[in-house]
C-alpha cells in the first residue's frame, strides 16, 4: 500500500511532461499522483483537497501566457499552488523583541529556544532567555545548561511553581539589559485546559511582540488540533518545525500553518544548539514530496 502511496510530485511531473497532450485527464492524473504523495506525507486531506480543486481549476480554466507551453503553465500552477500551501516563510526581524515560546511537551521547546538564542546571539544581539516553564521538573537546568554553553542569561528558579511570577519578575529585568528575550513556557502531553490558561497569562503580561509555537515534524493529523487551540489562545504567529533531521516529511506542519494563517520561521535539524535553518520552501517541498 505504501508503495503505491510512494508515488512523488517528481513522478507526476515527468509523467506529465511525458505525455503529448495536456488535456483534462492528464491534469486528473498528475493532480491524482499528487494527492497520494502529500498524504503520504501526512498532510492533512482538508489541506490536499483544496488543493487539488486549486490546480484542476486553474489548469483548465487558465490560459497560459503568451509564448508558454500548456505544460509548462500546468506546471507552474502546480509549483505556485504548492508554494501557497506551504505559507510564506515567517518573517524573522532582527531588531529587539520578546518571544513567546509555545508548544507540547517533547515538541522541542526547551532544546529550540536555546538555539533561538544562539541564532539572535549570532545576528549580534543582546539575548537573554526566562524560563517559565514550572511544570516539567528539570526544565530551568536543561534550559539554564544549554544557554550556558552559548553565554546567554537564563532567569528562573526551579523551586517558584507560579510562572507568571517569573515572568513578572524576570521581563523588567532583561528588557533593560536585553535586546531579545525568549520566554519558554510549559508543555504538556496533551492539551489540557491548565496549559492554554497559563500561556494565555503569559501572553497577556508579557505583551510579547511573537507568540511561536513549536511542532514536531513527526506529527501528522494532529497537528491541526494542537496549532488551532493555540492559536485561539494566544493568537500564534509563527511556527518552528523540529527534528527534520528525522524519517519525518513534515507534513503536519502545513496544517500548523494552515490553522495557523502564520508561517514556517525556523526548521530543527539536530540535537545540537546550531542545527536551527531559516525555512527554505523549496528544500521543503522537495523533501515533502521526494
Ligand atoms: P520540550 O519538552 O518541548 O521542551 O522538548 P525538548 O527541547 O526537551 O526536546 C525533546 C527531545 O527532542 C530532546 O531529546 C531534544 O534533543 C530533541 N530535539 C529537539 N529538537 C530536535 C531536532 O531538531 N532534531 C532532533 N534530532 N532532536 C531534537
Amino acid at each position: 500500500m505504501l508503495d503505491n502511496l510512494g508515488t512523488s510530485l517528481k513522478d507526476a511531473v515527468k509523467k506529465l511532461a511525458g505525455k503529448t497532450v495536456i488535456d483534462r485527464a492528464a491534469v486528473d492524473e498528475l493532480v491524482r499522483d499528487l494527492q497520494r504523495a502529500l498524504l503520504s506525507a501526512d498532510v492533512n486531506v482538508k489541506l490536499v483537497m483544496h488543493l487539488s480543486q486549486a490546480i484542476k481549476q486553474r489548469a483548465l480554466e487558465e490560459e497560459p501566457p503568451k509564448g508558454m507551453g500548456v505544460r509548462e503553465h500546468v506546471l507552474r500552477i502546480v509549483y505556485q499552488e504548492l508554494v501557497r500551501l506551504m505559507g510564506t516563510p515567517g518573517e524573522v526581524a532582527l531588531e529587539p523583541q520578546t518571544i513567546l515560546m509555545a508548544g507540547l511537551q517533547g515538541s522541542g521547546k526547551t532544546t529550540t529556544t536555546a538555539k533561538l538564542a544562539r541564532y539572535f546571539q549570532r545576528k549580534g544581539l543582546r539575548v537573554g532567555v526566562i524560563c517559565a516553564d514550572t511544570f516539567r521538573p528539570g526544565a530551568y537546568e536543561q534550559l539554564k545548561t544549554l544557554c550556558d554553553r552559548i553565554s546567554v542569561p537564563c532567569f528562573g528558579d526551579p523551586k517558584e511553581p507560579d510562572a507568571l511570577k517569573i515572568v513578572r519578575e524576570g521581563l523588567p529585568k532583561y528588557r533593560k539589559l536585553y535586546e531579545v528575550i525568549i520566554i519558554d513556557t510549559q508543555g504538556r502531553h496533551a492539551l489540557e485546559d491548565n496549559l492554554i490558561e497559563e500561556i494565555v497569562n503569559i501572553n497577556e503580561i508579557s505583551h510579547a511582540d511573537h507568540r511561536w509555537l513549536v511542532i514536531d515534524a513527526a506529527l501528522g493529523q494532529q497537528a491541526s488540533e494542537q496549532a488551532r487551540r493555540f492559536h485561539e489562545a494566544i493568537g500564534i504567529d509563527g511556527v518552528l518545525v523540529t527534528k527534520m533531521d528525522g524519517t519525518a516529511k513534515g507534513g503536519g506542519s502545513l496544517s500548523a500553518v494552515a490553522e495557523t494563517q502564520s508561517g514556517i520561521v525556523f526548521i530543527g535539524s539536530g540535537e545540537t544548539i546550531e542545527d536551527l535553518e531559516r525555512f527554505d520552501p523549496d528544500g521543503f517541498i522537495s523533501r515533502l514530496l521526494g
